[in-house]
């Protein structure tokens, strides 16, 4: 079959591919852009290895984001994921050209192509509300597990790799890697708007013991950092404009002249707008791709996105509703919002209960004790009749359960999915070390009073708003796990509310409960 995903080409169109193809194997630097679909024919067994063992890839970069890891531990992480999943793309520089791994390279294409088309798939009329809620939030974990994996590459890529890169993709067209000439011909320049940078001034006086530096000492670095021809990149001066400080570049002859760090953010930056703009697309040709491999390629692609890897086959039964209400003390921070939110609104609006409900569905409420539950609260509301709940919301419940539309178990919601909501004013969904950071809330005092209010000390509370509030929601999420079960931790770092839960059955619930804990903890 064609792994063109379904796009029909003439033989001439297909003939000019593949030798596209083949020109940007030797000449991009060992690192895929992903702006163009491969060409050639595989198995549809060998698409659906590629496209699970990616999905691998992108959860074990999550899990280790999650468990707090970063730097060059974060780094050893994905390496290692890589390898394990046969999608290294290792580069073999020869004499002209750098090149990589034929399967890896052949495999990280189809995968990258195949899971995108996955998270972009249309949905079913009936389930057009839900699904479309599950499947932004998914696109959008799989943007932001791409660029970092996309990130991670570029930085591993030697100087004259990323220069192929950079000149043989058009979409990176405004970047460049000077050469040592040039750098040494800008050499005055740059060490001129180096020492009138205040700011590099003071970020290289903290590297001092004392914090101090005198003006010659701090000339000398400039002088030494202006030569050192492997740090400094070209930019197009639109580019520093729209993503960067202008303060961290340097006009040289009217272009910017941005350092090491600052080409990595730059091209990450390009690298997710432009695969977002490539989802926005794919949602496009959906419909072209069902028509066109309605036995083949549609068939894959749903069991990549509801097969082993996102299926959901958790444990039923071993929550009751009274349990629930026994147990609220495990529940993670997110769960508590909107448990809190329900009793009191009698009311959630349509993610909040998604949100919950798969939650709930994960602790393991089977879904007859789903529907009481969810009745019992909805009609305490005067404006909700039994009526009222049964043609509004029972369907939801059993949708979630894959009772209803097309049957999907649905996995209940991750750290990730939660933190990719953007709930509005009246929602309660999401992750609440996001939402109590950010906007109207990114004092994080809201925060902070819902973390005292559950007899975490103040200075605890701050620790773990300040960590919040530097985005490390789930390091928070963490830290606030140990701090109310006496300083355990979950040493994989949080990756679902569920996960939260069981972990926290297994300390707090009472010895006739374990079994059931364990049955928890092993989905
Ligand atoms: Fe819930 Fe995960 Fe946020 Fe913790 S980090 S509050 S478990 S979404």
């Amino acid at each position: 079959m064609s792994s063109g995903f379904g796009v029909v080409r003439s033989r001439g169109e297909k003939q000019r591919a593949i030798e596209l193809e083949k020109k940007y194997k030797v000449s991009s630097g060992g690192l895929d852009s992903y702006a163009d679909p491969p060409v050639d024919e595989h198995s549809i067994e060998f698409l659906r290895d590629c496209a699970m063992d990616r999905y691998q890839l992108l959860k074990a970069i999550d899990n280790a984001v999650s468990a707090g890891k970063k730097g060059d531990e974060l780094d050893r992480a994905i390496r290692e994921a890589e390898e394990k999943f046969n999608l290294r793309r290792v580069t073999v520089t020869d004499e002209n050209y750098p090149s990589m791994t034929e399967d890896g390279s052949v495999r990280d294409s189809l995968s990258h192509h195949i899971l995108r088309l996955a998270h972009c798939g249309g949905a079913g009329k009936d389930d057009e509300k839900n699904e479309r809620s599950e499947k932004a939030s998914r696109r959008n974990w799989f943007k932001q597990m791409e660029t970092r994996l996309f990130e991670y590459r570029f930085r591993q890529l030697s100087r004259k790799e990323q220069r192929l890169f950079l000149a043989s993709n058009p979409d990176y067209k405004s970047f460049r890697v000077p050469d040592r000439e040039e750098v040494l011909l800008h050499q005055r320049e740059l060490a001129a708007t180096l020492e009138s940078d205040h700011d590099f001034r003071n970020n290289e006086a903290k590297k001092r013991p004392d914090g101090k530096m005198t003006t010659p000492e701090f000339g000398r670095i400039c002088q030494e950092i202006s030569r050192q021809s492997d740090r400094w990149y070209a930019v197009e001066f639109e580019e520093v404009t729209k993503s960067l400080k202008t303060r961290s570049a340097y006009m040289v002859k009217g272009e910017a002249w941005v350092q090491k760090g600052a080409i990595v953010e730059l091209v990450e930056k390009k690298f997710t707008s432009h695969l977002g703009l490539a989802l926005a697309k794919t949602i496009r040709i959906w419909e072209k791709v069902k028509l066109n491999e309605t036995n083949r390629l549609v068939p894959l692609l749903h069991s990549v996105v509801n097969g082993k890897s996102y299926a959901y086959t958790g444990p039923e039964g071993v929550v009751s509703i009274a349990k629930i209400e026994g147990t609220r003390d495990s529940f993670p921070l997110c769960m508590r919002q909107l448990y809190g939110a329900l009793k009191k609104k009698h009311h959630l609006t349509h993610n909040g209960r998604r949100q919950l409900q798969l939650y709930l569905k994960g602790i393991g409420l089977p879904l007859e004790e789903a529907i009481v539950f969810w009745k019992t609260e909805f009609t305490k509301s005067p404006e909700c009749s039994a009526e009222k709940f049964e043609k509004d919301y029972a369907y939801g419940i059993r949708h979630a359960y894959g009772k209803e539309g097309k049957r999907v178990n649905y996995t209940p919601h991750g750290c990730q999915q939660c933190i990719a909501a953007d709930p509005g004013v009246r929602d309660d969904h999401g992750c609440p070390f996001k939402t109590l950071t950010c906007g109207e809330h990114k004092n994080g005092e809201k925060l902070h009073e819902m973390l005292t209010h559950m007899n975490i000390s103040g200075g605890k509370s701050r620790e773990i708003v300040d960590k919040a509030k530097n985005m490390h929601y789930q390091i928070a999420c963490g830290m606030t796990f140990a701090a109310l079960h006496n300083g355990k931790e979950i040493d994989a770092g949080v990756h679902t509310p569920h996960q939260y839960y069981a972990e926290s059955r297994k300390i707090l619930a009472p010895p006739e409960e374990k079994a059931e804990v364990e049955v928890v903890a092993a989905n």
